[in-house]
C-alpha cells in the first residue's frame, strides 16, 4: 500500500492586521518537502509523526508530499497558500507517474486556516485532493481542537479525526488513529462515512482545559461514543472565534461504519447535551489584579496568569502591556513575563551588552489595543540568540526559535524579550536564557492554555486573565461581518434567570 502524506497548518485570525507569508511558513524550516517530511517527522509527536509510525507498523510506504507550518497570525495571501497546495498536488503527481497510483491521502491539518478570498482554507485543501483521487480513494484528515469545521470538509474526507487534549498533547496518538482507520478501510474492514453537527457556541479557553472539570467530562463522554457499536471515531471541536468566517464555532463529527444515520444520530445526540450545558463552557472575564488577590488568597507559589487576549499561539501580536504595567505598579519582586515580543527592545539589549542598563519604550507598538508602550529604565541580565530545544510534554523533540532575545530586568520583575512569536509554553522558553521558573513567586505568560502541560506541575495556581490585547476572549468586543450564525454568549443572550452555574 502506498499512502500519501501532507499537509498545510495554519490557525488564522482574521482579526490582526499583519499578513501570514510564504516567508512567515519557511521561516524556521516550517515546509518540509518531500524525504524531508519522514526524515524530519518521524518520531516526533505530531499527526504527521503518527501516520508515520502506523504505516511502517503496517508495511505500508509513505509518499511524503509537503508539510507546512506557520505560527498563528493574519490571513495567508492567496498567492502564497496557491504556491503551497500547487506544490502538494504536484508532488501527488510526480510520485504517481513514477509508482503508479495512490491508494489514499492522510493530510495533517488545522482546522482554522483562512486565506484572502477562500474562507474554508482546510475545506479548499480537501476538496482539491477529494478531486484528485476521484470518489472512492480513502482521504483521511486530522485537526487541532480549534477546528471551525464546515459541511464542504465532511463533503470531501472520508473521515476526520480531531485531538482529544488541551493542551495538545496527542498528535502522533490521533496521528495514529488517522493511520489505523484508513489502512482498515483499504483492507475492506470498515467503510467509514462522517456526519457533523455545527453548534452556535463560542466556548471559552479556561474551560477547555480537557484534563479539568468541566472538560474533562467532555472528553470522556466523546469516548465513550466512541466505543458504541458501529462508531468508528467521534471528535468534538472547540472552534477558534478569531476566524470571522462563515461557519465560525464549535462542533461535533461521529465517524460511522457504513451507516450514515448513525454517525448523524451520534453527532446530534453529542452536540445536544453540550448545548444543553452551553452554560458550563463559558467563563467571564477576570482582571490581572483580581487574578493576583485570588492566588494570594489561595497562598500557593507561583502564581501563574495566562495573559490570553495576547496569546500569540492564537494569533496575537505578543506584545501587550497591561500585565506588565500592573506587575510594575504593584512593585512586585521575584516576577516573571513570559514574555515580550519587541525587536527593537531586543536589539537593544544586545547592543548595551551584559550587565548595562538600557532606556526603553517597551511593547506595546503593534496596535493600539495593545496598550501604551512602557518607559522605563532595565538591567539586562542575558542574552540569546533564541535557539533552544523543547522538553516538556507538547513538541518534545522538536527545536523552537525565540529569535534574538533578551532577560531584562526592571526592579524585581523579569521580562523575557523576544523577536519571534513561537508561544510560550514551555519552560525552555526561560531556562535558554538562565531562568529557573521554579524560582518565581509570579509568572505571566502569552498563552492561553498550552502552557499548562509544563508548568501545572510547578504552579502554585493557575488563572486565565482579561487584559487588553487584540484576541479579547469578551466575544461581544469582536466585530463580525462574515459569521451566518447568531452565537452563544454573544447574540444568544446568558440569561441571568438560568439556575446553571455562571462562575
Ligand atoms: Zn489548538
Amino acid at each position: 500500500m502506498r499512502i500519501a502524506i501532507g499537509g498545510i497548518l495554519h490557525e488564522t485570525s482574521t482579526f490582526v492586521e499583519t499578513r501570514t507569508t510564504l516567508d512567515d511558513f519557511e521561516y524556521d524550516r516550517g515546509i518540509a518537502r518531500g524525504r524531508e517530511v519522514i526524515e524530519r517527522f518521524r518520531g516526533t509527536n505530531v499527526c504527521t509523526g503518527g501516520f508515520l509510525e502506523s504505516l511502517e507498523r503496517h508495511g505500508a510506504q509513505p509518499v511524503p508530499l509537503l508539510r507546512a507550518s506557520a505560527f498563528p497570525g493574519g490571513l495567508i495571501p492567496a498567492g502564497d497558500y496557491a504556491a503551497m497546495k500547487d506544490e502538494m498536488l504536484e508532488r501527488l503527481d510526480a510520485a504517481e507517474r513514477e509508482g503508479g497510483p495512490v491508494d489514499g491521502v492522510l493530510l495533517d491539518l488545522h482546522g482554522a486556516m483562512v486565506v484572502e478570498g477562500i474562507d474554508d482554507g482546510d475545506g479548499d485543501v480537501l476538496a482539491a485532493f477529494r478531486e484528485r483521487l476521484g470518489p472512492v480513494r480513502p482521504l483521511i484528515a486530522t485537526f487541532d481542537l480549534h477546528g471551525n469545521h464546515t459541511r464542504r470538509r465532511i463533503a470531501a474526507a472520508t473521515a476526520i479525526v480531531g485531538f482529544d487534549t488541551f493542551p495538545h498533547v496527542d498528535m502522533a496518538e490521533r496521528g495514529r488513529e488517522a493511520g489505523e482507520i484508513i489502512i482498515r478501510t483499504l483492507r475492506g474492514e470498515i467503510r467509514p462515512v462522517a456526519a457533523i453537527h455545527q453548534l452556535p457556541l463560542f466556548w471559552s479557553t479556561p474551560r477547555q482545559a480537557t484534563s479539568h472539570p468541566p472538560m474533562d467530562e467532555v472528553i470522556r463522554r466523546l469516548h465513550e461514543l466512541e466505543r458504541r457499536r458501529g462508531i468508528i471515531s467521534a471528535t468534538v471541536s472547540t472552534g477558534f472565534p478569531w476566524s470571522d468566517v462563515p461557519e465560525v464555532g464549535a462542533s461535533v463529527i461521529a465517524i460511522a461504519d457504513s451507516d450514515r444515520g448513525l454517525a448523524q444520530r451520534t453527532a446530534d445526540e453529542f452536540a445536544a447535551w453540550i448545548w444543553e450545558r452551553r452554560r458550563r463552557w463559558y467563563q467571564g472575564p477576570v482582571s490581572v489584579r483580581e487574578a493576583l488577590e485570588a492566588g494570594h488568597r489561595a497562598g500557593r507559589f507561583p502564581i501563574v496568569l495566562a495573559d490570553h487576549a495576547d496569546n500569540t499561539g492564537g494569533g496575537s501580536p505578543g506584545d501587550s502591556t497591561e500585565v506588565l504595567r500592573t506587575f510594575l505598579e504593584l512593585g512586585l519582586s521575584d516576577a516573571l513575563l513570559l514574555y515580550m515580543v519587541d525587536h527593537e527592545a531586543a536589539r537593544a539589549g544586545h547592543a548595551a551588552g551584559v550587565g548595562r542598563t538600557v532606556r526603553l519604550s517597551l511593547g506595546g507598538k503593534s496596535h493600539p489595543v495593545q496598550g501604551p508602550p512602557i518607559d522605563c529604565e532595565a538591567e539586562v541580565v542575558a542574552l540569546s540568540t533564541g535557539e533552544f530545544a523543547y522538553d516538556g510534554p507538547m513538541w518534545a523533540g522538536l527545536t523552537g526559535s525565540m529569535g534574538l532575545s533578551a532577560w531584562l530586568k526592571i526592579g524585581g520583575v523579569s521580562v523575557v524579550v523576544v523577536t519571534a512569536r513561537e508561544q510560550p509554553f514551555d519552560m525552555a522558553f526561560a531556562r535558554s536564557l538562565g531562568i529557573d521558573c521554579r524560582t518565581m513567586k509570579y509568572i505571566a505568560l502569552k498563552s492561553a492554555a498550552h502552557f499548562r502541560a509544563a508548568f501545572e506541575p510547578i504552579a502554585g495556581s493557575i488563572h486565565n486573565v482579561d487584559a487588553a490585547a487584540i484576541h479579547t476572549h469578551d466575544f461581544t468586543k469582536l466585530v463580525y461581518r462574515k459569521r451566518i450564525r447568531p452565537v452563544f454568549p454573544v447574540e444568544i443572550a446568558f440569561s441571568r434567570d438560568s439556575p446553571e452555574e455562571r462562575g
